[in-house]
């Protein structure tokens, strides 16, 4: 079952063709073309993907673009009339995860909006035993209350949470977590760790999930 997609866009024909062929593909759609409203709407209805138009009444995608991404790691795919603005928008980084250039054919848009999901691993959500951890908006929780962490920490214990009980090097923990870098000290990983462990004692006391393995790394046990 696929996601709900947002489509912004204030040419109201252009979003209905984009719905269609979304929802032929499987996709359910919402539509807004006012700018001022978007922010607080990704906020309340969490969408599996945004396709957001760079011009639009109201606020533009940029400053929308920016707001979303203050707390919500949700795909966003920006659209554009102006093929020259792709160049400029890539270089600004404003988190957008793809840019689509107008006029284009909706079968592009639905290819787009797989590739992206894909890339996006379709906004996973891992739940194991009281832990869950929504990767759409870097939320982890356990046992209902939520932990405060940094977007590190998140991927770590995403990382161990996916095979409880199996051991990871630090080596391992390095390369999930620095893919780009190979100059990272080793110790690197034992102060996330430690950082974390702290925030999920606050979260719950009374439980340890991350164990060291002496010489060899650590591991998660729910
Ligand atoms: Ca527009």
């Amino acid at each position: 079952m696929n996601g709900n997609i947002l489509i912004v866009e204030d040419e109201r024909k252009l979003a209905a063709v984009m719905a269609d062929y979304l929802q032929q593909a499987g996709f359910s759609t919402s539509c807004l073309e006012d700018g001022t409203i978007v922010v607080e709407w990704v906020r309340e209805h969490n969408p599996e993907l945004i396709l957001l138009d760079l011009m639009l009444p109201g606020k533009g995608g940029l400053d929308i673009c920016r707001e979303i991404r203050s707390f919500s790691t949700v795909p966003i795919i920006m659209t554009t009339a102006r093929i020259e603005e792709i160049d400029r928008l890539l270089g600004l980084e404003m988190g957008a995860d793809d840019y689509i250039c107008k006029p284009f054919s909706p079968r592009e848009v639905v290819a787009r909006v797989r590739a992206v999901l894909r890339r996006a691993g379709n906004g996973a959500t891992t739940k194991a035993a009281g832990l869950i951890l929504d990767e759409s908006r870097y939320l982890a929780s356990f046992n209902g209350r939520e932990m405060d962490l940094t977007a590190v920490e998140f991927k770590l214990l995403q990382f161990l949470a996916a095979n409880p009980g199996r051991i990871y090097g630090r080596q391992q923990l390095m390369d999930h977590i620095y893919p780009d870098e190979r100059i990272v000290a080793d110790r690197t990983i034992d102060s996330h760790i430690k950082k974390l462990r702290k925030k999920i004692a606050v979260a719950v006391p009374d439980e340890e999930l991350i164990h060291s393995v002496y010489g060899v790394g650590y591991k998660l046990e729910i």
